[in-house]
């Protein structure tokens, strides 16, 4: 079964799975500021309101607040002045060696260039988060829109997991493990913040829409693209919300709140694992797989994962296959490299048994149709190598 993702397509629609170019995580990884700041007071006029959205978040979590939140509300100026530097760093990396195996795969195109495109954060309407760093809610907004408190709403579930799970405590040293971890951070925000839209009035949830702002912390500026890198970076990116909260939804379903505390303690460590619900609660791990060769010094290397899988697949094939060759996903390892102005991937994936591995091998080798360099190997393993 591909619940998860299956859910998310049926909600989403198309392809273009949810979009939001977010904040990785739940805060920021090159912190602006250096120092912890005093504790403000919370603006009288927002009292209420702050009172009010944790009782909603606590009923719905199933969980009661520890201590206060430090919140900080700022006017946009101040906002955009603080987020700006971050934003640099982290979204305008150096274009040339960055995506290398997303574009030896031709899943971004060679010439993007994050730093010309428009700033996702600022562009973004992103109006407040949770640094996890200093268990710090930073609000943008002087008015309490709906739209304001529903994103209140999010970064207070995650002040609430920090008080009680300590966020910065789970140790996801590889990506594909990063990843699955935000799928639960994440997932159970955006469960909270889907259950508050519910909650809201017709009058109220319309003004959320009508802003183009339909959920997500980060709205995402890529929303209905036709643009393949940025379609791409959508999937990859959205993932954690998207799918995440299908996950947690479906472990409430099964197991209640215990289940989804649980979680916390022992988080997911695969996207296979977020996006097979079963898996998770069987702990299955991925199988560790040798690193197939590279033909040059290694620039990029790791897990690739289900959802690395998916994304490729997803834009390509046809969707029953790519989802049931996922499913047959057992443990990858990919490395890329750089040599004489193209960009190379070398990727070896481990399949649960013999007809998943046939399964995956006619979906890559239908996916390199589309590819002028992929080549698809069945051997031990299912190898494929692309350069663009
Ligand atoms: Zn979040």
């Amino acid at each position: 079964m591909n619940g998860n993702l299956k859910g998310a397509l049926k909600a989403a629609g198309v392809v273009a799975i949810f979009l939001a170019l977010t904040i990785p995580l739940t805060r920021f990884l090159a912190d602006p500021r250096l120092e912890d700041r005093e504790p403000e007071p919370i603006p009288a006029a927002w009292v209420p309101v702050v009172d009010e959205l944790k009782v909603f978040v606590e009923a719905e979590r199933g969980l009661k607040f520890k201590e206060e939140v430090s919140m900080v509300f700022q006017s946009e100026e101040e906002f955009l002045e603080e987020i700006e530097g971050t934003s640099e760093d982290y979204y305008q990396p150096d274009a040339a060696d960055s995506y290398i195996a997303l574009k030896a795969l031709n899943l971004v195109d060679r010439g993007l260039d994050l730093g010309t495109m428009e700033d996702p954060l600022q562009g973004g309407g992103l109006v407040g988060y949770y640094d996890s760093i200093y268990d710090e809610l930073v609000v943008q907004g002087t008015e309490p829109t709906p739209f304001v408190r529903m994103i209140l709403v999010h970064e207070l579930t995650h002040a609430l997991q920090d008080q009680h799970f300590d966020l910065d405590s789970v140790p996801a040293d590889t990506e594909e493990a990063y990843t699955a971890f935000a799928s639960l951070v994440e997932g159970d925000a955006t469960r909270i913040e889907n259950a508050y839209f519910a909650s809201m009035s017709p009058e109220d949830q319309a003004s959320i829409v009508g802003d183009g702002e339909t959920e997500g912390e980060g709205v995402s500026p890529f929303a209905g693209t036709e643009d393949r890198s940025l379609q791409t970076l959508s999937m990859l990116s959205g993932f954690p919300y998207e799918v995440g909260s299908l996950f947690v939804e479906d472990i409430l379903s099964q197991g209640g709140q215990t289940q989804v505390d649980r979680a916390f303690k022992s988080p997911p460590t695969t996207t296979e694992q977020v996006l097979h619900t079963e898996r998770f609660l069987d702990r299955e791990d991925a199988v560790k797989v040798t690193s197939p060769q590279a033909e040059a010094e290694i620039i990029e290397e790791g897990i690739w994962g289900e959802r690395g899988l998916l994304t490729m697949l997803l834009q390509t094939i046809d969707r029953e296959q790519a989802l049931a060759a996922g499913e047959g996903w057992a443990g990858d390892y990919y490395v890329a490299w750089k040599r004489g102005g193209t960009d190379c991937v070398r990727m070896s994936f481990a399949t649960d048994t013999s007809r998943d591995k046939a399964e995956l091998f006619e979906a890559l080798k239908a996916w390199s149709f589309t590819h002028p360099t992929a080549a698809v190997t069945n051997g031990k393993t299912v190898l494929v190598r692309a350069c663009a």
